[in-house]
């Protein structure tokens, strides 16, 4: 008697209404693989503006409030696959605590174990193909992003392969990372069933710029600054900003005082995998006793740049509580601050941000802003990673239906049909393919 070849289902668990909490599922028979376990940040912020609501609230409590995913969405899960190190796709792991093995690159799980403790975590290489059951094998491939070590997910199943891309940009010119072009060739020459797509930046016309345009922008600023102190702020997860930044401190003779928990943190592990190369003058102060100490050390400004933790104004980061009096220092008119990273466009950012620009202008600091580009493949790269895999389905993730819709026109350019071959789910939506 033939077997009855079962289908496969597709479950878009959260990250199909807002940016953040990603999740997504992908089933065949009674095997569950479940994609990312993000949190959302700009949801989390609106309570208390920092992790402790995790750890006071019940998971329920934590689903209502559109922080993390519903992970009960998906049933038999026997594998939790996590594509990279962001918050919005590993912080909800030590609150829905999956107990199956959690698989990621070597990178990433170290940053997966610093959010989850008990997690039993297995990394592997780039292209090391690892077996999870009869049903399922994971393949992660290199892809160029905003944090080190990002992947694109391949799941090889005989129904096809399911092509988990969220998030990537695609960068030739990066120093740490490259996107692995001749594997998604070959992936798009196999079995290509689904491609599941971040779509934040759909609509954005042409290119994301290259980060060693970032490095061009951060030279021309420190160029032009002649005196005072230098503030920079970044994403600590960033880790080849934070090593141009690092590197033009040390040309402009300035020590660099690197300061705040975040910081510390990805640093640590960074230069354990030997990509991130601190000057020897850099300095990292963590606790705020320690920060206060190092605060204090500064006299001659024009010496120093400080690389500290409030690029969206949080009011927990360093910048902020300097401003707020917390430290014995203050900021002064002739210093500079410069942002390197955008206001993530969310209202409460843009209210955050805005109070610390004012705060800043009012004392006389010179602002550099948005010496960025973004981690996000804008529509041209989208254009350009669809052609090289051509799947059969293509299931736009990571945004609201206005950023997934964006991509659906650009997939409808390409010859896809709606609801035929272009699936726009909402959060808790299923389909079978
Ligand atoms: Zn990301």
């Amino acid at each position: 008697m033939d077997e009855v070849r079962e289908k496969m289902k597709i479950t878009a668990v959260s990250g199909y209404k807002a940016v953040g909490r990603n999740m997504t599922g992908v089933s065949i028979g009674k095997e569950t693989i479940a994609i990312d376990n993000g949190i959302r940040l700009d949801t989390l912020q609106m309570y208390d503006g920092d992790t402790n609501t995790l750890r006071k609230r019940s998971v329920e409590e934590l689903i209502s409030m559109d922080i993390i995913p519903k992970q009960d969405r998906l049933k038999n899960i026997i594998a939790q696959l996590i594509s990279h190190g962001h918050l919005d796709h590993i912080g909800a792991l030590s609150i829905n605590k999956p107990k199956v093995p959690i698989i990621s690159t070597h990178y990433t799980a170290e940053l997966g174990r610093k959010e989850y403790k008990d997690g039993n975590f297995y990394s592997v290489d780039y292209n090391e193909e690892f077996e999870i059951s009869r049903n399922f094998s994971v393949e992660f491939l290199e892809v160029t992003h905003s944090i080190p070590y990002a992947s694109i997910v391949v799941l090889h199943t005989d129904e096809g392969d399911v092509v988990y891309a969220s998030d990537f940009r695609l960068d030739n010119h990066s120093q740490i990372s490259m996107t692995d072009y001749k594997s998604l060739r070959r992936i798009g020459r196999e079995n290509p069933k689904v491609l599941i797509v971040e779509s934040t930046r759909a609509w954005d016309p042409g290119k994301t710029p290259s980060e060693s345009v970032v490095r061009i922008k951060l030279r021309d600023v420190m160029e032009l600054i002649d005196s005072g102190l230098i503030v920079a702020t970044t994403f600590s997860t960033h880790i080849e900003r934070i090593q141009s930044i690092l590197d033009e401190a040390e040309k402009s003779g300035r020590t660099p005082m690197i300061m705040g928990r975040s910081f510390s943190g990805q640093i640590s592990i960074a230069e354990r995998f030997g990509i991130l190369h601190l000057p020897p003058n850099a300095r990292v102060f963590t606790t705020s006793k320690a920060i206060k100490r190092g605060l204090k050390e500064i006299r001659k400004r024009d010496d120093y740049l400080l690389l500290a933790t409030g690029h969206q104004g949080e009011p927990t980061s360093v910048i902020s509580e300097i401003i707020n009096g917390k430290f014995p220092f203050r900021f002064r008119r002739g210093d500079s601050i410069i942002f390197c990273a955008n206001t993530i466009p969310t209202p409460i950012n843009y209210a955050t941000r805005y109070i610390l620009e004012t705060r800043l202008k009012s004392l006389g600091v010179k602002i550099f802003d948005n010496v960025h580009v973004s981690g996000h493949a804008a529509r041209e790269d989208h254009r350009y990673l669809l052609n090289m895999i051509k799947p059969e389905h293509i299931i736009p993730c990571h945004g609201g239906l206005e950023m997934r819709s964006g991509y659906a026109t650009l997939a409808l350019e390409e010859g896809y049909e709606l609801n035929k071959s272009i699936h726009l789910l909402t959060n808790g939506d299923s389909i079978e393919i």
